[in-house]
């Protein structure tokens, strides 16, 4: 690399660095969360192959109030009951499947963001993730292994 372009590089490098004020990281993850990838992020956490996002007895509480809306109405429209659990349902979007709180349209966006659940609110700090990190560079454009020069 001639010395110019090779300034440029790591001047850029450094820019994407600074950049990543908005980045959070977790004990025992050998990575970092720039949030502000979110922004350009067509909410791939919320969408892709079929999965559980489960929601808890408190959650569900949240989500009422969030809502304006009774518990009945709301596991009936929005949650499936496994076993003891619940999950929050899936629409179909193409090859895609969405969470049913994910905003239709161009923006997508949370529709409950404020009293998502813990498993939304902890994404993408999930053990699953520590043995499959091809699948989490997939999953979350703003997962950052370091800077290395
Ligand atoms: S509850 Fe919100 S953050 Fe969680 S998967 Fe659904 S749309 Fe995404």
């Amino acid at each position: 690399m001639k010395p110019i372009a090779e300034w440029k590089f790591h001047y850029y490098r450094l820019l994407l660095c600074f950049k990543s004020m908005t980045k959070v990281n977790k004990n025992g993850f050998r990575f970092d969360f720039d949030s502000s990838a979110c922004q350009e992020c067509a909410a791939l956490c919320c969408r892709g192959e079929s999965g559980k996002i489960w929601v808890n007895h408190l959650e569900i509480e949240n989500i009422c109030k969030f809502l304006s809306i009774n518990s009945i109405d709301l596991v009936q429209k929005y949650l499936y009951k496994i076993n003891n659990r619940y999950s929050i349902k899936e629409r179909l979007r193409l090859d895609d499947y969405e969470c049913v709180f994910l905003t239709e349209g161009e923006q997508k966006s949370c529709s409950i963001y404020p009293v998502r659940p813990q498993q939304c609110q902890t994404f993408p700090f999930w053990d699953y993730y520590k043995r499959s990190k091809n699948q989490l560079l997939q999953d979350c454009p703003g997962v950052r292994f370091s800077c290395i020069f």
